[in-house]
């Protein structure tokens, strides 16, 4: 059938946090083409205009959690945070909209509900909850890895009639919790953040967790600006490009030192070394093989409980507050301010689900196996529906029907986690697949759109309209992503990483292992073997169509 509908843009990208600007960006600005970004808050920011709980903050440092496409924002921008605050980031991110001109391009308070591959006409039919039809030659994801809010289902949620908050879906204008009782359900990454702050306003605090951490102390501070001026913005460049060839998206060498090579005293100098000055630097500027490891991980797991024990001053506290269950680094690795100290306050109290499960929410608070709280204001700091929830939030169809949520229901499948089979000329900015959350994101996010934009700019160059990945590469690639998690700790854990925060979610680890630079090194030997595993060319029905007439 001959192709009927034209395109009303080149191209759709969903989402206006780092990766749909960039893209935006990318796309208008370099490659000329014309681009409609649906985004469903009313600015833009992505995670940084959601989460807006007490104590969020980022815990790349500053100055290269950043974009890097324009030398004159990164050398013009002056971070103040070491570890920048949400207000700060989200600063960030609307100076970038407004210097490149980028909100023009944006459709805020608008939801993609839908997109369908109409494979006649080689379109993109993307519907919003508005109602609007958008037709593009490509569609590009930028929903974000950590984008869908995760509130447990647990009995009688509804009926609680106190104040309750997602952490990823804060209320703009803050919460009072002067004198108020509050409970934080969550102990990950939010709720390490958000619990040493709201227990400083609250009248009292009780944390409900199901997991005890390690954390480090990030001894955050404000950015040391000789730092920023002398060592970082002259050498920006140098930077990024170790950043991008690094493990984890950031510009820093891991220790030559084995945990199990020094003694016993000179290792504990090095953690002590490397606690006081806080951060990620506690991993990787002690040992090399702490995240390799299992018996070097024990020292290091070991040493942090001994921190535990040592700031928590009540025994049944630190009995419940020392993590047991899975190495560090295992989960999400988590920096804090004050956490530990939190719970030597009077006005906090500790419940462990693991002994004393919730059983419900009441009109008046919690209730567990061992009696009822009652509280004021629920947080749930309970974490996302990591790297597919939002995808599965859109009806995606592709070729022949294809859904995404039938192809994705064993876990999520992709090649480079750029492109999924039978979803021609869709992208994923940081899909499940690619490094993703487990890198600094700017980076990994900045790469998938140079790799996105330097293909279509090799399509347009060779007349070229349809790009799809081949179900062998995408098969073979996931067993790859697969074969990487096995020899990892990440496997260690019952971890978000796997989706087992989701009742039902399969168990399958999503994201990339093997490392931001390794990745990358990937993408551009598949690039080199002209687009290895993806099929590149013009669609098949307006081939056919002009064969029929004889073109
Ligand atoms: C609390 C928290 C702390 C974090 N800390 C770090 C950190 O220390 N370092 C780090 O590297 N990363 C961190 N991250 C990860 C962070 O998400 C990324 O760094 C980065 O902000 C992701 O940008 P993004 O544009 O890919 O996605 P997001 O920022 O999530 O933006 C996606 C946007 O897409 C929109 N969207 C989704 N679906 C639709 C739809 N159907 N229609 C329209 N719009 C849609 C959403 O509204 C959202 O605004 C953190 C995340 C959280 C939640």
């Amino acid at each position: 059938m001959a192709s009927t509908k034209k395109a009303d843009v080149d191209a759709v990208v969903i989402g206006a946090g780092f990766a749909g600007l960039g893209m935006l960006y990318r796309l208008r600005e370099q490659l000329g083409l014309s681009v409609q970004v649906f985004e469903t808050g009313d600015d833009v920011g992505g995670t940084w205009y959601w989460n807006r709980y007490p104590g969020a903050r980022c815990d790349s440092e500053s100055y290269i959690y950043c974009f890097s496409f324009s030398d004159e924002l990164l050398q013009d921008w002056n971070w103040s945070g070491k570890y920048p605050e949400q207000p700060e980031i989200l600063s960030y991110l609307q100076h970038v909209a407004d210097r490149f001109d980028l909100r023009r391009n944006i459709q805020f308070e608008t939801r993609v509900t839908a997109a369908h591959y109409l494979e006649d006409d080689n379109l993109w039919r993307v519907e919003t909850n508005l109602g609007e039809v958008v037709h593009a030659r490509f569609l590009i994801s930028g929903i974000g890895c950590i984008s869908t809010g995760n509130v447990p289902d647990i009995p009688g949620r509804d009926s609680f009639k106190g104040d309750s908050f997602h952490t990823g879906a804060w209320p703009h204008d803050g919460v009072d919790f002067a004198g108020k009782r509050v409970a934080v359900i969550g102990t990950g990454s939010s709720g390490v953040q958000s619990i040493p702050v709201i227990a400083e306003q609250a009248g009292h605090l009780t944390v409900f967790q199901r997991t005890a951490q390690y954390t480090i102390p990030a001894r955050h501070g404000t950015v040391d600006r000789r730092f920023l001026d002398e060592e970082v913005k002259p050498n920006y460049t140098e930077l990024l490009e170790k950043a991008r060839r690094s493990a984890g998206g950031i510009p820093v060498d891991f220790s030559e030192r084995l945990a199990l090579e020094v003694s016993d005293e000179e290792r504990n100098a090095i953690y002590e070394a490397g606690w006081r000055e806080g951060g990620h630097r506690f991993i990787f500027g002690s040992f090399r093989d702490i995240m390799a490891n299992l018996d070097a991980n024990h020292t290091a797991s070991e040493f942090i409980r001994n921190k535990i024990r040592e700031t928590v001053k009540d025994p049944n506290l630190v009995a419940k507050l020392v993590p047991t269950d899975h190495p560090l680094g295992s989960k999400r690795a988590l920096i804090d301010t004050n956490y530990f100290e939190t719970y030597n306050r009077d006005n906090v109290a500790l419940v462990d689900l693991k002994t004393d499960p919730i059983e419900c929410i009441t009109e008046t608070g919690i209730r567990t196996a061992s009696g009822e709280f009652d509280v004021d204001i629920i947080v749930f700091a309970t974490g996302f529906d990591a790297m597919t929830g939002s995808f599965f939030k859109m009806d995606i169809q592709g070729r022949d029907g294809a859904r995404l949520k039938d192809d994705w229901s064993e876990g999520p499948k992709s090649y480079l986690g750029l492109q999924v089979h039978k979803y021609p000329n869709l992208f994923m900015i940081t899909g499940p697949g690619s490094p993703s959350v487990l890198s600094n994101m700017p980076v990994s996010i900045e790469q998938h759109i140079e790799w996105i934009g330097d293909l279509i700019a090799h399509m347009r160059d060779e007349e070229l309209d349809v790009v799809e990945a081949q179900a062998g590469a995408q098969a073979e690639w996931v067993t790859h992503v697969n074969d990487v998690a096995s020899q990892t700790l990440y496997m260690h854990a019952n971890s978000w990483y796997l989706g087992a925060n989701i009742p039902g979610k399969p168990r399958v680890f999503m994201p990339y292992a093997g490392g931001v630079g390794a990745y990358r090194a990937h993408c551009e030997a598949i690039v080199d073997d002209g687009y290895r595993g993806f099929t590149l060319g013009r669609p098949a029905a307006q081939v056919a169509s002009e064969h029929a007439a004889g073109g």
